[in-house]
Parts: C-alpha cells; structure tokens; sequence
C-alpha cells in the first residue's frame, strides 16, 4: 500500500515554483504577486490567509493581505476588487471564504477579474474548464493538486472508474469534470455521488479511483471501497480528542486506518490533499504571472 505524500509532493512543486519565480526575476525584473483579501475575525480563516502568505514569501512572491472590518458594505469590498483588477504588480486575487452574511459571494466571484482568479471560482474560468481549453483557465486549486498526486504517482487512470463523492462547486464538480477529461492524468469513467445518491457502497464499491469531498469525519468505511483502489480524501474534520492540547485533531471523511489495508494507495489527513491547494495556488499565480508577461513558452 503506497501514502500518497502530498506535504513531499508540495514541498517537491514549491521548490520548482521557486526556481521558476527566480528564473522570472531574472528574465523581467518582477516577481508574481497575491493579494489577499480577509474579511472579519474569523480565526480560521486568519490561520489560512497567514499560511497562504507565508507560502508566497518561501517561494520569493510578492504577498499582499487587505484586512477589511466585518461590517464593511458589499460596494466598498467590490471597489477594492476592482483596484486590485487594475493593478499590474497583482496577478492572483483571492477572497477568503466564509464571508460576512451581508456580502453576496457571487457578485464577489464575478468582480474578479478572470485573469486574476487564482481559486479558478470565475464561471469564465470554470466554463473553460469543463470545455477542456485548461490552458486558457486557471484550475480550482483542490482538483488540480489532486491532478498531480495522480500525476506524480504515476497512477493509471485511463479507462478506470472515478468515484467523486461530493458536487461542490470547490471541490466534487470541477474534479468530476477533470477526471472525465481526456487527459494524461484523467481520462476515466465518471460517477458522482451526493447526499441523495440511493445505496452509495454499492457506487462506492466499484470505483478504481475514490475521490471523497463529504465534510463528514469517517463516513466512507472499508467495506465502501474495493480491494486495490486509489482513495483520495479531501475531507478535514475537526474532531474530539482530549490527548491533544488543542482538544481535537483532524480527520478525513475516509476511515482512514482500516481503509488504508485495502486500498493500493490512499492519501493521509493531514498531509495528503491539504497541502496540495496551496502549492497549487501558488502555481496558478504563477501561470498568472507568466501569461501578463507572454513568458510561458521561454521559462
Ligand atoms: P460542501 O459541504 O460544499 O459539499 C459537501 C458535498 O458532500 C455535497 O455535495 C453533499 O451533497 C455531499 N454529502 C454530504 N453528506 C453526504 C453523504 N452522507 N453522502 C454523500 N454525499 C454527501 O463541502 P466541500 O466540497 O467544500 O468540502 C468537503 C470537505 O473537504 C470538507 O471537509 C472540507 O473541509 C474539505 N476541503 C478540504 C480542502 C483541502 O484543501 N484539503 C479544500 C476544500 C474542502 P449535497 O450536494 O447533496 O448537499
């Protein structure tokens, strides 16, 4: 059985992004830059939003964090979007998720600037997407680092099954519109399942490739998955555990410990899926930066 390192293969991307950025200094004289914007207090949201920026520095990118009070009205948030739009030194523009009630997330979604859209939220970015021109868009960050675990694994996946559990529009539906792409790393046959999929072992139990986005610690059990599946989890629940000074420790929504005896390879939380997205999102602010600069083919 073989654990799918994601915090390896992340810090593997990162060093190469790095390389990249530094080839990039040197060729035009500026660096990619993020910009991200936190509204409220939410402290996990903070933790995310420092993590991201943090990441940026690592690699030699320009980070920007706008701290915006909670009650601050939807038109002043869509203006400071739309500065940043118009900003050459920006090339990726991220909202951190969740927001305040009173700010509609779409009318957030659609002020960003496409070429900007690192998350790869835009529907521009998402209808390139499904219509497989993925050099024109920039891929959501989760299903395209679950690309390269694939990828780097060297996992067959041509003509297999995929099981996605899970339609978000963040993580279940743009995987499950990857995986059904004619891709080096996808090319499979689709299933999605969801919260009114009737007997879902028995859908669950076919897959070759499991890709598992619930939001519920544990619930795909070992009898759910077939002998010698890939299971990748993307779940990260917080749940009880009075052994840790924090009184919890994550979980994925894969019952990890008895599914990892039957599956082939099977990624771990944390340190499986997590990762990834912000090497990922470092690589789409990259690939933002590179195509402002006409430089993708020369680097
Ligand atoms: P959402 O809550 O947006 O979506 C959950 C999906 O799971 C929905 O489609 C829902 O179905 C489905 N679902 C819920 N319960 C069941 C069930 N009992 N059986 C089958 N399907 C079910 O979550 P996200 O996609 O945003 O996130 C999923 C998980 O992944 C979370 O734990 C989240 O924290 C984690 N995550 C991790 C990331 C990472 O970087 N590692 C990034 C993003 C998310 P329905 O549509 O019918 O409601």
């Amino acid at each position: 059985m073989t654990i799918i390192d994601g915090k390896q293969i992340s810090s593997d991307i990162k060093k190469e992004l790095q390389a990249t950025v530094e080839a990039c200094r040197e060729n035009v004289n500026a660096v990619p830059g993020l910009t991200v914007i936190i509204i409220g207090e939410d402290h996990a949201s903070q933790v995310y939003v420092r993590n991201k920026a943090k990441s940026c520095r690592e690699i030699g990118m320009n980070s920007t964090v706008i701290e915006l009070p909670e009650e601050i009205s939807q038109a002043e948030v869509l203006a400071r979007i739309e500065e940043l739009n118009n900003n050459p030194e920006v090339h990726g523009i991220l909202v951190q998720q969740p927001l305040p009630k009173h700010i509609d997330e779409y009318a957030v979604t659609m002020a960003i600037s496409p070429f900007k859209d690192v998350d790869g939220f835009h529907p521009e970015n998402v209808g390139q997407m499904v219509l497989g021109h993925l050099d024109r868009c920039f891929l959501s960050c989760t299903p395209y680092g679950i690309l390269e675990l694939l990828s780097r694994h060297a996992i067959e996946t041509k003509g297999k099954h995929c099981v996605v559990v899970g339609r978000s529009n963040i993580v279940g539906k743009p995987m499950a519109n990857l995986m059904l792409q004619k891709l080096k790393e996808t090319n499979c046959t689709v299933t999605v399942c969801h919260s009114a999929t009737r007997n879902m072992p028995e859908l669950t139990r076919q897959a070759d490739i499991l890709i598992v986005a619930i939001g519920q610690a544990n619930l795909i059990t070992k009898d759910m998955v077939k002998p010698g599946a890939v299971v990748i989890d993307v779940g990260m629940n917080r749940v009880e555990d009075a052994s840790r000074k924090s009184g919890y420790r994550l979980a994925g929504d894969v019952d990890y410990d008895n599914v990892s005896q039957t599956a082939s390879a099977i990624t771990p939380v944390p340190g499986g899926v997590g990762p990834m997205t912000i090497a990922m999102l470092l690589k789409n602010t990259l690939q933002s930066f590179m195509r402002a600069h006409n430089l993708q083919d020369t680097l």
